[in-house]
């Protein structure tokens, strides 16, 4: 029988709330799926800091080294820390500690979730999006600098309002060559593998970030005439976010630079019907555990009411046991999601409804368990 070891960071504000359905839901699942698994809770995020200063201890990432699996709900409390405690926190830290480079976020909409399209319908839609994590603008070099500080001269002396600013502040992005060409490269292998149009459209902007950009579509060019089975084509991305919502059928696979990304991910979240519904992993090169984490951050907004919706996180879990190994599994737990949510029957406020986290999840493990019975 196989076994899995995961770590288990529940974080923040939802964070817990939905954590508690991924695991009641995995304890449905694993005994019919035959499979066997140990969690460990790390507490780590912004309550953490409030006791200790830091958000998790300084040889978490040599901890967590030892998993087969991370899985993350979310971390981040403005009422409790400073957004910047957050961000340098442990999601951050472990993407880079564990050189986590792709964040893959699926956008396959669910029937009967919120869809905010007139056309097309909600089952044209299903698209990858690739977004690289380690690089780009999210490296965090750069600073704040007083004008006449003589490490600025140069650019102060580029324009009138630099000079008259009382402070200039750098944010510098990292391009690198082989750091576009992972991300890239799995890009095209994930349209190899699956069964959509075989098209990886990049992400870009070379007219305006003449650097990084022209770096990175020059190596989009060499790993696409690698992969001649392939189509490829690139979109800037201010189109391309226009086609995310008027043509989002066209799409395959994306794949895009960090802060693209980023924000092309939470629009595309939009179309599954909030951040409520969108799964996402982070996969680097299989030497370390991946992380798996809803997209969605810890909702201080309805956080303690345990009203938030389980489904962006349960689809994530079927991801992790996809990843792990555990087919069957990923199947049930995909297909009780997309069963429940088509039913409509139990639903959190976001989608209309009067259901709890807890409701929702019940509902999903259930199903999950039964559908693995039957098999
Ligand atoms: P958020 O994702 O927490 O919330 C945005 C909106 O979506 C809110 O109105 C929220 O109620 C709603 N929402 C999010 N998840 C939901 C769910 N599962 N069910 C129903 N509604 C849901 O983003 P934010 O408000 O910008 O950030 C809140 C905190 O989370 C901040 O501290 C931020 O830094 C942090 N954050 C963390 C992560 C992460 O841990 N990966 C990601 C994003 C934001
Ligand atoms: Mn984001």
């Amino acid at each position: 029988m196989s076994s899995h070891r995961i770590a288990v960071i529940d974080g923040d504000g939802i964070g817990p709330e939905v954590v508690a359905e991924v695991l009641r839901v995995l304890d449905a699942v694993a005994e019919p799926a035959g499979f066997e698994y140990e969690t460990t809770l790390f507490p780590w995020g912004c309550r953490y800091y409030v006791e200790h200063g830091h958000t998790m201890p300084a040889d978490a990432i040599a901890m967590l080294a030892h998993y087969d699996a991370i899985f993350l709900g979310a971390v981040g409390d403005p009422r409790i820390a400073p957004e910047e405690v957050a961000g340098v926190g442990p999601v951050l830290a472990i993407r880079f500690g564990f050189d986590q480079y792709a964040n893959i976020r699926p956008v396959k909409p669910l029937p009967g979730a919120p869809y905010p399209l007139a056309r097309p319908a909600p089952d044209a839609i299903d698209f990858t999006v690739v977004r690289e994590a380690t690089e780009g603008i999210y490296v965090g070099l750069g600073g704040r600098f007083a004008p006449d500080d003589p490490q600025v001269a140069e650019i102060v002396a580029m324009r009138k309002v630099f000079e008259q600013s009382s402070e200039i502040a750098l944010q510098t992005g990292v391009f690198s060559e082989a750091g576009s060409r992972r991300v890239i490269e799995r890009a095209f292998l994930l349209a190899e593998e699956r069964d959509g149009r075989r098209l990886v459209t990049s992400a870009t902007k070379a007219n305006a970030m003449k650097h990084g950009m022209s770096l990175w579509n020059d190596v989009f060019a060499d790993v696409a005439r690698e992969h001649p089975d392939v189509q490829s084509e690139w979109n800037n991305i201010d189109a391309l976010a226009m086609r995310f919502v008027l043509k989002p059928e066209s799409l395959d696979v994306v794949v895009a630079p960090n802060l693209f990304g980023d924000i092309l991910t939470d629009l595309s979240a939009a179309l599954l019907g909030g951040l409520g519904f969108a799964p996402s992993a982070n996969l680097g090169d299989g030497h370390f555990p991946a992380m798996f984490e809803p997209c969605h951050g810890s909702a201080p907004d309805i956080s303690g009411k345990g009203i938030a919706n389980p489904t962006a996180s349960l689809l994530t879990l079927a991801m992790m046991l996809e990843r792990l190994g555990e087919q069957a599994a990923a199947r049930a737990v995909e297909d009780a999601v997309r069963s429940v949510v088509a039913a409509g029957e139990v639903r959190t406020p976001d989608m209309g409804g009067a259901s709890s986290t807890e409701e929702m999840g019940r509902a999903m493990a259930g199903i999950a368990a039964e559908m693995l019975a039957e098999r």
